[in-house]
């Protein structure tokens, strides 16, 4: 949800309260949606039952080409957007190339914003939240040194793009969620999507998930005042936690913590802006 105010990166104010969406598309790839489900309900008498099945071939031979052109389409631009948003800036980790070339955007967006999937900036996803800008999804992520035993925490799944992100490449992936529709909805699209090894929980953040821990890495996508506790005790010896700190509705920094010897250093990366890092009602 945010955009990074350095290395020529738009900052679009707009990230902070962006307008409600509508909620997401859920399509599954390749199953033909709501047409297929329209020929199944069909009920043709015996002499109306050629015509029906010549309805709904010619139904499906008019709209596969579509839907193929339009899924061409949104690959070529996810394609470019890995090049020209991302590789271009400098991330350069050939997995976190990969999992960006390889999560589809376009089905973590709302169903209005399919347009914009691939754009160089934040976009609403309801609620008040955002998903982040494809370019500061894949830096948070290059920043973890994702690999592929990993076991990863997150905290603020939104709508569980960058979950799925992390979830192409490390072993199992923990996402946690305050606000109790986004992880639903989240969850129910990381099961459609297929990622068995993202796991997702509805509760506040603050406390991690101390029942997976320790953790291999921790991403934190939501703006921290403070870095809690709880999630430095959580973080493996050896591990790394990237989170946006400052104060909310400002730029924050993002910080670099590592783990070791039971010490922890922390580094500044970038600024950034990102939605606030709430506190349970
Ligand atoms: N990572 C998300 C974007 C997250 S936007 C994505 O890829 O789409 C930040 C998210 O953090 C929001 O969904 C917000 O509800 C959530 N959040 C804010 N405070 C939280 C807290 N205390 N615990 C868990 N999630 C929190």
């Amino acid at each position: 949800m945010m955009a990074p105010t350095g290395r020529g990166v738009r900052t679009p104010g707009a990230c902070l309260s962006p307008p409600e969406g509508r909620p997401p598309a859920r399509r599954r790839p390749g199953n033909g949606g709501t047409r297929v489900a329209a020929c199944r309900t069909l009920r043709p008498t015996r002499s109306a039952a050629p015509l029906s099945i010549l309805g709904c071939v010619l139904l499906l031979a008019a709209a596969a080409p579509a839907a193929v052109t339009e899924e061409a389409s949104l690959a070529a631009r996810r394609a470019a957007m890995v090049r020209t948003q991302i590789a271009q800036r400098g991330v350069a980790d050939p997995a976190v190339l990969k999992a960006m070339g390889a999560v589809q955007r376009h089905r973590f967006v709302p169903a209005g914003q399919l347009g914009d999937a691939y754009d160089d900036r934040p976009l609403p996803i309801g609620y008040g939240q955002t998903i982040s800008q494809p370019y500061i999804v894949a830096a948070m992520t290059e920043s973890i040194r994702p690999r592929p035993g990993h076991r990863v925490l997150e905290i603020g799944t939104g709508s569980g793009y960058q979950a799925a992100v992390l979830a192409e490449i490390v072993a199992q992936v923990f996402t946690v969620e305050i606000i109790p529709e986004l992880g639903k909805t989240a969850q129910e699209r990381l099961r459609n999507l297929g990622y068995r090894n993202a796991a997702v929980r509805v509760a506040d953040g603050h406390d991690g998930w101390p029942d997976e821990a320790p953790f291999d890495a921790i991403v934190v996508t939501a703006a921290a005042e403070y870095i809690p506790p709880p999630l430095i005790a959580q973080l493996r010896e050896g591990g790394r936690m990237i989170i946006p700190v400052g104060a909310p509705f400002f730029t924050q920094m993002l910080t670099l913590v590592e783990k070791r010897g039971g010490q922890t250093t922390t580094r500044q990366l970038m600024p950034v802006r990102f939605v606030p890092f709430r506190r349970a009602p």
